[in-house]
């Protein structure tokens, strides 16, 4: 049985409210900016509003209008093929988004309706356009199309043209709590037992995307192995960490890397701190790799840079700020 779409929408209740608000007043605006942590429900949440806003039996919600889930246009959006719906992402194998696709996507913005009364495009992740596809985006989003609907997806606002966030309505997503994430894990992976779901959602730093992807690969196994990994780094030849950086790049792992590093910085940091072992400008130095060292993860994910040797970098780091000469 399908459900009202921004029921399913979980720990994002104020801007929820004010998305509903918009359809009750029927001004959704032109362009906005959803921003925050990666795999906290930024698409989802973006689907749900343009779901409402083509729905053809809305129902109310304490806080608005809501897209039935039911009906044949929010069918097509969630399968992907409502021809008034368009979703602009990284081609495979590329790690730009290229002047083509904004092109494609400003003509089909200013067509006329087929089903809806409104065009929607979605671009995630906005900040992977190269410059002249955002430059190229900014002229539409200086004359918007009337009726148009244009949402801008990112975990990086700061890397967008200064001058295309300005012209965005912009909501920022927090990361989720714990007890929201167990709750989500429970429709979107059954299987789990409530143990590998808490264990999961306390790993995944907030994130949906990253405790499925945890759920998915056998979160608490592959915490194990990865601190392990870590763990033994200074007591490793170089040639068996770049063995160790190749085994943890491999695709279907690599994806739960930085969430997993994250943990691990903040586990050793905390442990280093309570057993004294580290001096407060000791811990702060660790805080500022970890942050740098996550982030080169994050990005070599969201890039498709060369995961295996993102990780000999980040494996080399590690074991030489503890120690060892390489
Ligand atoms: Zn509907």
């Amino acid at each position: 049985m399908s459900e009202p779409v921004f029921s399913s929408i979980l720990g994002h209740d104020a801007i929820v409210g004010r998305l509903q608000r918009t359809l009750s007043q029927d001004r959704p605006g032109h362009a906005w900016l959803f921003h925050g942590p990666e795999g906290v429900g930024k698409r989802t949440t973006a689907l749900a509003w343009i779901q409402s806003l083509f729905c053809q039996q809305p129902v109310t919600l304490p806080a608005g209008l809501s897209g039935c889930g039911a009906c044949l246009a929010c069918g097509k959006c969630a399968e992907g093929n409502h021809p008034d719906l368009q979703r602009l992402e990284l081609l495979e194998k590329k790690s730009r988004i290229a002047i083509d696709q904004v092109r494609e996507l400003t003509r089909f913005i200013a067509f006329t309706p087929l089903e809806s009364s409104w065009k929607a495009a979605i671009v995630d992740d906005a900040a992977l356009m190269n410059d002249a596809a955002a430059n190229a985006l900014l002229k539409t989003l200086e004359e918007p199309p009337s009726g148009s609907l244009l949402i801008l997806i990112t975990n990086r606002p700061g890397a967008l043209l200064p001058t295309i966030r300005s012209r965005c309505q912009q909501e920022r997503f927090q990361p989720l709590e714990s007890p929201v994430i167990e709750t989500l894990l429970t429709r979107l992976t059954p299987k789990l037992s409530p143990e590998q779901r808490g264990e999961a959602a306390r790993l995944a730093t907030g994130s949906i995307g990253a405790a499925v992807r945890l759920g998915d690969s056998g979160g608490l196994e592959l915490r194990q192995r990865f601190f392990r990994d870590l763990d033994a780094l200074p007591d490793r030849s170089l040639a068996e960490l770049v063995e160790s950086a190749r085994e943890w790049g491999e695709a279907e792992r690599f994806s739960s890397v930085p969430e997993l590093l994250e943990t691990w910085f903040r586990e050793r940091i905390r442990d280093s701190v309570l057993h004294g072992q580290s001096r407060e400008v000791e811990a702060e130095r660790w805080l500022e790799t970890a942050s740098r060292l996550v982030r080169l993860a994050r990005e070599a994910r969201i890039f498709n840079l060369n995961a295996r040797l993102t990780l000999e970098a980040i494996f080399i780091r590690l074991a030489r700020m503890r120690g060892v000469a390489y």
